[in-house]
């Protein structure tokens, strides 16, 4: 199989000519492979729009981060 076959990020298998994918921020995907919604959340920060998140309940910064990106427990 030849190295340059793009893989879906979600579950890794290839894609055929007919796939329906979905690209996001540069990654694509297997539509199905992704919940879309129509619309997502717009953030904005005094009164500035930031862009589109589908984190309308947010997330964990360590779900969302890497280890170092954010600041540790102190135990
Ligand atoms: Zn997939």
């Amino acid at each position: 199989m030849s190295e340059s076959l793009k893989k879906c990020e979600a579950c890794d298998e290839t894609f055929s000519w007919n796939d329906e994918v979905v690209l996001v921020n540069d990654e694509v995907y297997h539509k199905d492979c992704v919940s879309l919604y129509p619309t997502g959340y717009f953030a904005m920060l005094d009164g500035e729009p930031l862009g589109e998140t589908e984190n309308d309940d947010g997330s964990s910064a360590y779900e969302v981060m890497h280890e170092g990106e954010y600041e540790e427990e102190s135990a």
